[in-house]
């Protein structure tokens, strides 16, 4: 293993950490904590880091950069307190700008060569996991992500300045995210569910040939876009329905009061929120649709 530090230069100035195993071709890169407050991705980054310290390397080569933003990460928050820049939307990044976008561009320039990229991320903490590509345009990325059994794929907008976003829009690599629930407060992880999204990795890894070892075979199933549901009625809301599971229409997700929240289509639930006070227009629910 090779470690080497980049020195982000500021006041006060700051390093971004860059682990490499191997030199070949292919080549696959993971980053975590481009936003701060995201620890799981950092905590399955280091525990790859470990593996990797303990595996031969079978073919080709692994970067990895586990805290992207390790000002951000410092504090537990999204962005830094150089410039409140968040850096997944600054891609290439830049000289320039400040703090932020000089980090964003050294994670672009370790970047370059690289064929396969996925950056770790959390979502909510009520939240299934899931895989977000832009897979109806950049389909190639499916020859890798069908050997992550992390059961969720979901289509991604393509927001530009997105790390996996321009990496697949300007250099044609294979780039995707995958999102972790977080845990229940700062600094906290779902432990169980970083467990499988690590053993998903270890999993591609032997199924790419980097590793030795015996796969599983469990594709994610591709859904669309995610949908969110804002609540159309005050009240106390009480969810019926959980984060994964499958509802028909007509079935009620939940109640707030009297009113029953009714599913106008079959779903996946992506994300609900629990027993919570809630305002017209806050938001309840997001839901997935089989592609
Ligand atoms: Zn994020």
């Amino acid at each position: 293993m090779n470690m080497r530090k980049i020195i982000v230069e500021d006041n006060p100035s700051f390093e971004q950490e860059v682990y490499e195993f191997g030199e070949n071709h292919p080549k696959l890169m993971i980053t975590a904590g481009i936003h701060g407050d995201e620890v799981a991705g950092i905590s399955i980054a280091y525990e790859l880091i470990e593996f990797l310290n303990s595996t031969k390397l079978k073919n080709g080569s692994i970067k990895i950069m586990p805290k992207c933003n390790p000002v951000a990460t410092r504090g537990f928050s999204r962005t830094s307190f150089y410039d409140e820049v968040d850096m997944n939307r600054i891609f290439p990044g830049n000289e320039i700008d400040g703090a932020t976008h000089k980090a964003a561009k050294n994670i672009w320039d370790e970047a370059c060569d690289m064929d396969i990229i996925i950056d770790l991320h959390c979502a909510n903490q009520y939240s299934i996991p899931y895989i977000l590509s832009i897979y109806d345009k950049f389909p190639k990325a499916l020859s890798v992500i069908n050997h992550l059994p992390l059961d969720n794929l979901v289509q991604s907008a393509g927001l530009r300045g997105q790390f996996f976003v321009e990496s697949n829009y300007l250099r044609e690599q294979i780039a995707f995210i995958i999102e972790i629930p977080s845990g229940s407060s700062k600094g906290a992880i779902n432990t169980h569910l970083a467990k499988k999204c690590f053993e998903a990795l270890k999993n591609l890894l032997i199924a790419l040939d980097f590793i030795e070892g015996k796969t599983v075979n469990n594709p994610p199933t591709y859904y669309g876009e995610i949908f969110e549901i804002k609540t159309p009625a005050s009240g106390l809301f009480k969810p019926i329905k959980s984060s994964g599971d499958m509802v028909y229409e007509g079935e009620i997700l939940g109640e707030i009061g009297d009113f029953k929240l009714i599913a106008e289509t079959d779903l996946k639930v992506h994300s609900i929120i629990p027993d919570s006070f809630v305002y017209k227009g806050d938001f309840i629910y997001s839901y997935i649709l089989k592609k």
